[in-house]
């Protein structure tokens, strides 16, 4: 292998045994009671002190909430002693991105829904080689789901990573038949992907919520946007181009401190500057979610699982 590509693997590797590490360390600290929001900040702070970067805010979607919850500023949210918690964490090193996520559950009847979206997530890397079509890996998601009583989230989605993209190129889904089942194409070899399966025992689709807590960058403020240019240069080091939350921007002033830092983020929004991902709920009110993810490299005969000891 060229010295450079020996390089970037490294990185993913290191970025994948931080992003190994924080998960442990999620599931000692995420227990009923405790504040949301000080658990994702010390997530983050994990994944800086080791050497990474958040590749995005934590997310910790609960219940009936399947992804993009992530707490905010001062988020007074604890715990419940019956919930079933998404913990979905990235680690980039110089812009080589894992992504991976975890279910922490509390309520012993929602056991068999947790474990199938495990089992799930395995049953798809076991197909994984290069050359597979993608609905193919999406088949053996939604065979073990359907097979363990229970719906695969159809239109949420595994996803290729290049550097600095989150969700770049090839989508992986979560079902490989039914009306959601066109999208094509085919894994290759020395490719980044990141495998996602859903499970849920409402009806298998997630709708938006009322609340957003993760922004992006969309585009650069016009010469003429002056007053938005000097916010967005105020907060740029701190977010960059990767999906961040107002916690990052956050300095420990306050409430007064997150009125100010959440009028900013309004005006870039309303401008189109930021974008935001609402929180995705399952359609179903009552129902229950659970996810697992892992980030693999395609190898010719399988594939490498960089977040997975
Ligand atoms: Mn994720
Ligand atoms: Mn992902």
């Amino acid at each position: 292998m060229e010295q450079k590509a020996r390089e970037i693997l490294e990185k993913y590797r290191e970025a994948g045994r931080i992003s190994i590490e924080a998960k442990k360390l999620a599931e000692r600290i995420v227990k009923p009671g405790k504040n949301a929001f000080e658990i994702a900040q010390e997530l983050e702070q994990f994944i800086v002190d080791q050497g990474a970067k958040p590749a995005f805010p934590v997310n910790f979607s609960i219940n009936n909430e399947a992804a993009h919850y992530s707490p905010e500023i001062l988020d007074t949210r604890t715990v419940g002693d019956q919930d079933i918690i998404k913990i979905d964490l990235g680690a980039h090193i110089d812009g080589y991105i894992v992504d991976t996520a975890i279910t922490i559950n509390f309520n012993i009847s929602l056991e068999p829904l947790r474990k199938i979206a495990e089992e799930a997530l395995e049953a798809a890397i076991d197909t994984v080689k290069e050359g597979i079509k993608v609905l193919d890996v999406g088949a053996a998601i939604e065979r073990t789901i359907v097979n363990g009583g229970f719906q695969p989230v159809r239109n949420l989605s595994g996803h290729q990573i290049k550097r600095y993209i989150l969700h770049a190129g090839l989508t992986i889904p979560n079902h490989g038949s039914g009306k959601f089942a066109l999208v094509k194409g085919r894994l290759e070899k020395g490719k980044v992907y990141a495998i996602e399966p859903f499970a849920t025992n409402g009806v298998g689709e997630v709708i938006s919520g009322k609340t957003t807590n993760i922004f992006r960058v969309k585009r650069k403020p016009k010469a003429k946007e002056t007053d938005l240019g000097k916010i967005l240069a105020k907060y740029f080091a701190k977010v960059g181009v990767l999906p961040f939350s107002p916690r990052f921007l956050y300095n420990g002033g306050g409430l007064e401190e997150k009125e100010k830092i959440m009028m900013d983020l309004r005006k870039l929004f309303r401008k189109g500057i930021i974008m935001g991902y609402p929180v995705l709920v399952e359609a179903d009110k009552n129902a229950m979610v659970s996810q697992y993810e892992h980030t693999v490299i395609v190898k010719e005969n399988g594939c490498e699982v960089l977040t997975r000891n």
